[in-house]
């Protein structure tokens, strides 16, 4: 990055009266957890697209939850990067800054991140896979590792799935509803470490721009959503957003 787009951005960042952030996997890089696209995102010769879908978990619930306690113990052991404290600090200090995550990890939410919106769940969140009543709705498990490979529902003895968003499955709507207005409603929207593939979220940033945003992202490589991008800094997303944060 030229010292002349950090200090655009840096500009842009303090003029806005409604910052949105919408971060992917990219963020929690430097954290040391592994992106989908990118080196990492084979585990055991499988894509992670595999992995992450209610047919992979048909197939093998077993291997699908070796995957995720695998993932589990890697994000318990990590920290937040300076990414996940700088948008932390914006949002406490920064009135009509929000942050809108695709990630499951929690690391925004540990840096402080207020508030947040989490589009694809949780890792620590899960769920009956059976559908039981009493198992409906998502609780929060913590342990790492897992007791038992696959894990059990305790109310009716069937699998319990991770309570993150697969590939091809849809959004919570009133999730999806309040991405899609603060995407509208600033003027300001910063795209950190998404490769702007994975629908809808990916379709956040067009969204935005019609609404007169100006679309600023962070990534070390081009996305799909660079062509709509007022300012482009291609540099990681901790050293890009520390920079931009001492010039404020
Ligand atoms: P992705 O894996 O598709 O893309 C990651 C992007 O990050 C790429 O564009 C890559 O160039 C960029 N990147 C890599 N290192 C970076 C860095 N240091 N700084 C900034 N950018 C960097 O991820 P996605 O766009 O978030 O979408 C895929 C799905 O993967 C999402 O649904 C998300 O839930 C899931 N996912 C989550 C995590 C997590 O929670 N940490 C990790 C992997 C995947
Ligand atoms: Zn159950």
């Amino acid at each position: 990055m030229t010292s002349g787009a950090a200090a655009q951005v840096a500009e842009a960042v303090r003029r806005a009266t409604r910052l949105t952030v919408l971060t992917g996997a990219g963020v929690s890089a430097a954290s040391g957890i592994p992106t989908f696209r990118g080196a990492g995102g084979l585990w055991k010769k499988v894509r992670a697209e595999t992995l992450a879908s209610a047919e992979g978990f048909e197939n093998d619930p077993k291997l699908v939850w070796e995957w995720y306690d695998w993932r589990r113990g890697m994000i318990r052991d990590a920290q937040p990067n300076r990414a996940h404290t700088v948008l932390a600090r914006w949002t406490q200090e920064r009135p009509g800054t929000t942050v809108i995550t695709q990630n499951v990890d929690g690391l925004h939410e540990r840096a402080g991140t207020n508030p947040i919106t989490r589009l694809h769940g949780s890792i620590w969140h899960v769920r009956c896979w059976t559908g039981c009543v009493a198992g409906r709705e998502d609780w929060r498990d913590d342990s790492v590792p897992l007791l038992t490979l696959p894990p059990r529902c305790p109310h009716c003895g069937g699998l319990v799935r991770p309570g993150v968003v697969w590939f091809g499955e849809s959004l919570d709507p009133e999730i999806l509803q309040r991405a899609t207005d603060a995407a509208a409603r600033c003027d300001v929207f910063l795209a950190i470490g998404t490769s702007a593939v994975v629908y809808p979220a990916a379709g956040l940033v067009p969204h935005a721009r019609r609404s007169g945003a100006t679309i600023i992202e962070i990534n070390p490589e081009a996305t799909d959503a660079s062509g709509i991008a007022e300012f482009v800094i291609r540099q990681p997303a901790d050293e890009a957003l520390a920079a931009i944060d001492a010039l404020l």
